[in-house]
């Protein structure tokens, strides 16, 4: 059937596909600096939030070693006060030195309490520290392979590119020249690309909309490439390809069990 059409409608269906090729490798090719940049930035949230809970430790640990450091010297007045007692001459002296010996005992009792519950926390901390540790080492050497697959995947992209614009500088010569110019003023409205595509069942593929009959009748001639009028992409029809029909109208594949699929397995 190709024979009877347009070749312009071939050639810019083959420029087309050669063309949507082209723009999934660039876009995949765009996407990688992203997937880079994401792979430094969870990294450094880990680290800033290690480097947070390290600090949260130093101070923890600070404060402890102020409050044993008080607690010795509670420990220290409680000593002398004792040994006060035993050369008390007046009740009223020894009055005071009962209240005041009761009284840094309680101390002691409540900064002895405090300091066990900031143990608490500094192992806490500490625990938490080791498995963000483990978590960063692993997440590091994840990024480092991911990174390393990245750059293979860069290079395969940029060596298609290469190839995919020397084969569709090719397709282009064999293009008008008007054709070639609202085929590529169309094909940058849209980020897929797509700018040829098929009229089926009445409708245009890519917009949906129905075409009136007249212009879908000429597109079914094949004698020239029209615009549709809603999207405004070029279109071709098609049932002028089999291979599009195939794909527009996907056909169910066989029951297993049934006598078509033994026939498709035979
Ligand atoms: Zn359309």
């Amino acid at each position: 059937m190709q024979e009877s059409i347009d070749p312009q409608i071939v050639a810019l269906r083959t420029l087309q596909r050669q063309d949507r090729k082209l723009t999934v490798y660039e876009r995949k090719l765009r996407v990688i600096p992203k997937r880079l940049r994401e792979l430094d930035t969870d990294l450094r949230k880990l680290e800033s939030m290690l480097d947070a809970e390290r600090e949260k430790l130093e101070e923890t640990r600070l404060f402890q070693s102020r409050q044993e450091s008080q607690l010795q010297d509670e420990e220290v007045m409680a000593k002398t006060s004792k040994a006060r007692l035993g050369q008390i001459k007046t009740a009223r002296e020894l009055n005071a030195t009962q209240r005041e010996l009761e009284s840094t005992r309680r101390m002691i009792t409540t900064r002895t309490e405090e300091i066990a519950k900031l143990q608490k926390a500094v192992s806490e901390t500490e625990q938490r520290i080791t498995k963000m540790d483990a978590m960063l080492s692993q997440l590091r050497s994840q990024a480092e392979s991911e990174k390393e697959r990245l750059a293979t995947e860069k290079d395969r992209l940029e060596r298609l590119i290469l190839k995919a614009r020397k084969r569709r500088e090719k397709l282009t010569k064999g293009l008008d020249i008007d054709t070639l110019r609202t085929y590529e003023r169309i094909r940058k409205r849209f980020p897929d690309g797509m700018a040829f595509v098929p009229a089926h069942r009445e409708r245009c593929t890519a917009c949906k909309m129905m075409i009136p009959n007249i212009i879908y009748m000429q597109l079914m001639k094949g004698r020239e490439i029209l615009a549709c009028e809603s999207c405004s992409r070029l279109l071709y029809w098609s049932g002028h390809f089999a291979d599009d029909v195939e794909k527009l109208e996907p056909k169910p594949k066989p029951a297993p069990g049934s006598e078509e699929a033994a026939a498709d397995a035979s």
